[in-house]
């Protein structure tokens, strides 16, 4: 018999299998299970061990464990307070148990006498008896399963079950057995060499195992090859990106030396250098080189430039759109927020001031640089002559948020997009700005691409999220900075004191308001409120102002100006200010509720003090009412290392953040676990990076690609 792609499972109906009519059909639809493939890749969520068999007579008070057995006895009634109580009593050969339900009173229909089923939990002592209350309960389908399940000698696999949809985990192994049989043995992609090599066992026999397990300790070496598979597709996935992106490669060729760096030469970046208030850190100067070297280059520029925030990449950007610019080549910039957007259109405007381009146009054929910004609420008139300007080369550098390259925008000769804080959205995002950005070009040639993030995240996810791009580090902060000190504090005497103690000295303050999930407007209401009780009471006699998402963007414009100029002493704040924003002389923020923000952005809001030489002070305020928010404050109390709480914040929530909103697609990493398999990922970019250039050779590989990937977004990654 020929072996069957994994792919062409999917084409299998449930339907084919044995007792599955349309009754069944709609139940495994409801879980999400609809062929063979979704049925082979729902993977065991853990085992029972019946090689190792627990009898009812062996449990003791205190134990955690699984039992396989009869209801001999239901009876149900009401406890003195009103609730429904279901008591069961059930055997095994050997013994018998007390089985307590409290408020589930459907109980007494689904585990009516002579049912067996498997009874997960945790053993009590009820009146010197043994007792399990409220267990997990997986119901045994009909006697075949019953007698097959209680047989003593099998590791038997438990699958997420559905009581709502009444799709039983025992249902699910058995359809599983069945398809496995059927199935017979599925085409291995990963070349038996390679297998060898990297000691993964071949793919029919893995996932045989990691559902019938003969033995426990035959998981785990499954597990480990279903989960290189994941970790290849990704791989394999960026690899192609980057083929592609070099294979198309005539990029922009900016005009850079490394001489430029050390103001020998007499480009337009050695006299910006030369003429800023800063001297780079060794750090700044290290990445811009390493900038500088990929723009002057003919392959495109695809680089990610991480560092802590504080560390300086405003001023690494601004440099490397000056190099764009004497190059006579446009720069985009993209923020994540409209505060920052108008941020960066200050900075710029500023710092490229005293820049002078070529223009045949005008008088002198020299004139500034014209730094614009588009935003959501530019007036018609503005866009349009902005528009006009980019289109025939009067505009050199344009500001937006994320939406600006999906907009209507064309370039006269866009050379440089860069990316501000880019932690929200994946590698498939970035590939649609690049192949607009090529359509943006006037040369049909590629503008280079700097991705800016102050995310520390590990090296394990970074190499899945931003594995499509080279990488450069900001691991140093500008000199004279000391680290910002963080306190949590669970009420709120003396930190307004600690506050006016800060602008009694000349500084400024941020107030963070709660954030409120899914509502600004409620957010907004808040910061209204607390604006007024702050300003009333314990910061009365200070300039407090207030800064929100619902406000008119002319407003907010008016209101950060003001606390920028440091015409105001204190602003309070929604979390519109998390990323990003700079304010030199703002050195202590105090943030409300702190519990609930996550571990990162604890960190950026953070990230808005310490950025001049005075010391910096981080007020967590209020309770945390879980044992996950305790660990999250502690954690950001403990270090104000980015890469640090980065793992930490690995661990504590899990790596499914780690994608953003698209994480429910066939590419998850299911299996495959970042901080563990590391080893693993390591290995699959290496074969992926082999594989990539000969992938026409692997047609399994690459047809099992095109099913994982949504086209829409890698389609073009498949046209060669
Ligand atoms: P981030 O990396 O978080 O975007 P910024 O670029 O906003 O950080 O820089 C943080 C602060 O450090 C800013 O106030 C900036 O002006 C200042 N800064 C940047 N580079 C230097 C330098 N080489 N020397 C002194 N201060 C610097
Ligand atoms: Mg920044």
């Amino acid at each position: 018999m020929s072996e069957r792609s994994l792919v062409s499972l999917d084409e299998i109906s449930v339907e084919r299998l044995r007792g599955v009519g349309p009754k069944r059909l709609a139940a495994l639809g409801e879980v999400g299970i609809r062929s063979v493939f979704d049925l082979l890749s729902t993977y065991p969520r853990r085992y029972l061990d019946r090689t190792r068999r627990v009898d009812v007579a062996d449990l003791a008070v205190g134990d955690e464990a699984a039992v396989f057995a009869q209801v001999v006895r239901v009876r149900a009634r009401r406890t003195r307070q009103g609730r429904s109580l279901v008591e069961i009593s059930v055997a095994d050969e050997g013994g018998s148990l007390s089985v307590v339900f409290f408020n589930q009173p459907w109980r007494e229909r689904q585990l009516r006498e002579g049912t067996w089923a498997l009874f997960y939990g945790r053993v009590n002592d009820y009146r010197g008896g043994r007792q399990m209350s409220n267990p997990v309960v997986d119901v045994a389908v009909g006697v075949d399963e019953s007698r097959d399940v209680a047989r003593v000698g099998r590791v038997v696999a438990l699958y997420p079950a559905s009581a709502r949809a009444g799709v039983t985990s025992w249902e699910i192994g058995g359809l599983i057995e069945e398809s496995l049989r059927r199935a017979g043995s599925l085409v291995d992609p990963l070349p038996g060499p390679e297998r060898e090599r990297l000691g993964l066992g071949d793919r029919s026999t893995s996932l045989r195992a990691i559902h019938l397990p003969e033995r426990l300790e035959d998981v785990e070496p499954a597990r480990r090859r279903l989960a290189f598979d994941e970790f290849l597709r990704v791989q394999l996935l960026l690899a192609l990106g980057r083929r592609h992106a070099r294979a198309a490669a005539r990029a922009v060729i900016h005009p850079f030396v490394p001489d430029d760096l050390a103001g020998r030469t007499s480009s337009a970046l050695s006299r910006f250098l030369g003429e800023h208030p800063f001297t780079l850190t060794a750090a700044q100067r290290r990445v811009l080189e390493e900038i500088g070297r990929d723009m002057s280059a003919s392959e495109p520029m695809h680089r990610l430039l991480q560092g802590d925030v504080g560390a300086g990449k405003t001023l690494v950007a601004t440099a490397a759109l000056v190099i764009c610019l004497d190059g006579e080549h446009q720069g985009a910039v993209m923020a994540p927020t409209e505060v920052l957007a108008e941020q960066h259109l200050a900075s710029l405007r500023r710092d490229l001031g005293g820049l002078l381009v070529r223009d045949e146009r005008v008088l002198g054929a020299q004139r500034g640089v014209v730094v614009e910004l588009l935003s959501g609420r530019t007036r018609a008139a503005e866009r349009r002559r902005i528009l006009a300007g980019l289109a025939e080369g009067s505009v050199d550098v344009v500001i937006g948020t994320h939406a600006l390259l999906s907009e209507d925008v064309s370039f006269s000769a866009l050379g440089l997009i860069v990316i501000d804080e880019q932690h929200r959205f994946g590698v498939e995002q970035r590939a649609v700005l690049r192949e607009k950005g090529r359509a943006h070009s006037r040369e049909g040639r590629d503008p280079d691409v700097l991705v800016m993030t102050a995310t520390p995240i590990p090296r394990t996810a970074a190499m899945v999220v931003f594995g499509d791009l080279e990488r450069s580090v900001l691991d140093e902060l500008p000199g004279g900075r000391q680290p910002v000190s963080t306190t949590w504090r669970e009420d709120e005497a003396d930190v307004w004191h600690t506050v006016r103690a800060h602008v009694a000295a000349g500084h400024q303050a941020y107030v963070v308001c709660p954030l409120v999930e899914g509502s600004d407007v409620i957010e907004a209401t808040g910061a209204v409120a607390e604006h007024a009780r702050l300003g009333a009471g314990a910061l009365a006699g200070l300039r407090v102002g207030l800064l929100h998402g619902q406000m008119p963007a002319t407003e907010r414009d008016e209101v950060m100006g003001l606390f920028r100029s440091g015409s105001l002493d204190v602003l309070v704040a929604t979390v519109v200010i998390e990323v990003g924003v700079d304010v030199p002389n703002a050195t202590i923020i105090v943030i409300e509720d702190a519990w609930r923000f996550g571990l990162a952005q604890l960190h950026q809001l953070r990230g808005r003090v310490g950025r001049g030489e005075a010391a910096g002070e981080c007020i967590l305020l209020g309770p945390a009412p879980s044992l996950e928010a305790r660990e999250r404050l502690a954690a950001v109390v403990g270090t104000t290392d980015g890469f640090a709480l980065a793992e930490i914040d690995l661990d504590l929530r899990g790596q499914g953040t780690l994608y953003g909103s698209r994480q429910q697609g066939r590419s998850d990493l299911r299996l495959a676990r970042l901080r563990e398999d590391e080893d693993l990922l390591v290995a699959a970019r290496e074969v992926a990076q082999r594989l990539s250039e000969r992938v026409e050779a692997v047609p399994e590989l690459l047809e099992e690609l095109r099913f994982f990937v949504p086209a829409e977004d890698a389609d073009y990654l498949f046209k060669s």
